[in-house]
């Protein structure tokens, strides 16, 4: 080939080009990535939440249904409805600014069954009488970290020449006690924690550009503390809940306390209390974050909420039976809790630990770690069988806690459940 006719090669190539171009004519753009639709509002750490999944749930939930859950448990005021425009037959939910989902609803009576990895005791079929938990896939979830960590996470203190009183460490020691009591009756238990150590692979020191963004109280260091414990490390025990162990139902321990002042001389209270706490009771600002929409959904079209509330009464009812604990009664003044099913046991509140568990959460709040009968009993520690303790004989508070807990499900799957 002569030089002369690469120019003109050249040009004809690029021509081609451009024909077949135009040819083409415009085309589709790919899905947008979901970086740029981010303009939506999101809560700390939380993942984009994937819409399509919601498409999983078309013409699961009837609009009478759909109206009486959001008004009457997941939110506190109207203020949802600038989030969710509801239409006859459908509502918008609002993803992004200017972008809505379509949920169809079904009409009343033939909604589909959504999916769900876990099983109502309908599902699980008959149980042999001494195994009424046989084949119940269950996680415990003891609250906080405890150990070295129960300083910072403000679930520490001490009262001089006493032990220290660490909730997450007698979380774990709960949920130790009663794993083999729920295995005895046939359940499959699962820990999400073992130790007094993080889940979470990531460090406070991690997150001070992500505390930097928002303004909280205290230092940047306290922010990324709060972050990380609060945040980052029940986000890596959603994760091993949905994606590993896929229970039926989560237990999630804790134990409750009054304000303690000074946690190195903390004030002891008279008062002692008892409730449960379900998902729902998501406030205004809570409504206006695009994953909490997200989470509130995937609840309510689940039917997390009636399974909560079937559960939460059974175990409530153990508990008091036991130890004759009042209810924790909220002030309408908190604005963020809301009492469900009349019951003075039971409370919605939305929780980072029990949004964002697919499946039924008991979130149980028992005793006052502060109060003059309570501390007395966990200085006593764990024992066998019967003592006195600040005047009357009784099993160690850890004991009683794991028996009531076991009961109230014992109960529950009992009475659900035809023996075999
Ligand atoms: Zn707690």
């Amino acid at each position: 080939m002569r030089a002369r006719s690469l120019p003109i090669l050249i040009v004809f190539f690029i021509g081609l080009i451009v024909l077949f171009v135009w040819l083409r004519g415009p085309q589709p753009q790919p899905p947008a990535s979901p970086a740029p639709a981010v303009s939506v509002s999101l809560s700390d750490l939380a993942p984009i939440p994937n819409w399509l999944e919601i498409n999983d749930y078309q013409s699961t939930i009837s609009r009478p249904a759909f109206l009486r859950q959001m008004d009457g448990v997941f939110t506190v005021s109207p203020a949802w409805r600038q989030f969710f425009q509801v239409n006859d037959d459908h509502v918008l939910v609002t993803t992004a600014p200017g972008e809505t989902f379509r949920l169809r609803f079904a009409p009343e009576g033939l909604e589909s069954a959504p999916p769900r990895f876990w099983r109502k005791p309908s599902q699980l079929g008959p149980a042999a009488p001494e195994k009424p938990l046989e084949g119940v896939k269950i996680a415990i979830d003891p609250g906080h970290i405890g150990g070295r960590w129960a300083k910072m996470e403000e679930r520490w203190f001490q009262i001089a020449g006493s032990q220290p009183v660490q909730e997450g460490d007698m979380t774990l020691a709960v949920a130790k006690l009663l794993k083999p009591q729920l295995e005895a009756m046939g359940a499959t238990v699962t820990l999400v924690r073992e130790q007094t150590e993080p889940v979470t692979p990531i460090r406070p020191e991690m997150l001070r550009e992500e505390a930097d963004k928002n303004n909280g109280d205290g230092t940047l260091a306290q922010r990324a503390e709060r972050l990380f414990y609060r945040t980052a490390e029940i986000r890596a025990r959603a994760k091993i809940v949905n994606e590993t162990i896929k229970p039926d139902i989560v237990l999630c321990l804790h134990f409750n306390a009054d304000a303690w002042g000074n946690p190195n001389a903390p004030t002891l209270v008279p008062a002692d209390h008892f409730h449960m706490i379900l998902n729902g009771a998501y406030t205004d600002d809570e409504v206006a974050l695009g994953d909490q929409r997200h989470e509130l959904l995937l609840k309510m079209l689940q039917g997390i909420h009636d399974e909560e509330v079937a559960l939460a009464t059974s175990a409530a009812s153990a508990f008091v039976e036991r130890t004759a604990m009042p209810p924790y009664i909220y002030t309408a003044a908190s604005g963020r809790a809301r009492n469900v099913d009349a019951n003075p046991y039971l409370w919605a509140r939305n929780l980072l630990a029990n949004r964002i568990y697919h499946c039924p959460v008991l979130y149980y709040e028992p005793y006052v770690m502060n109060s003059e009968e309570d501390h007395a009993r966990i200085q006593a520690g764990d024992y066998d069988g019967l003592r006195e303790v600040a005047g009357k004989r009784r099993p160690s508070i850890f004991r009683e806690y794991a028996d009531c807990v076991a009961l109230g499900l014992e109960r529950y799957y009992r009475a659900q459940r035809p023996a075999r």
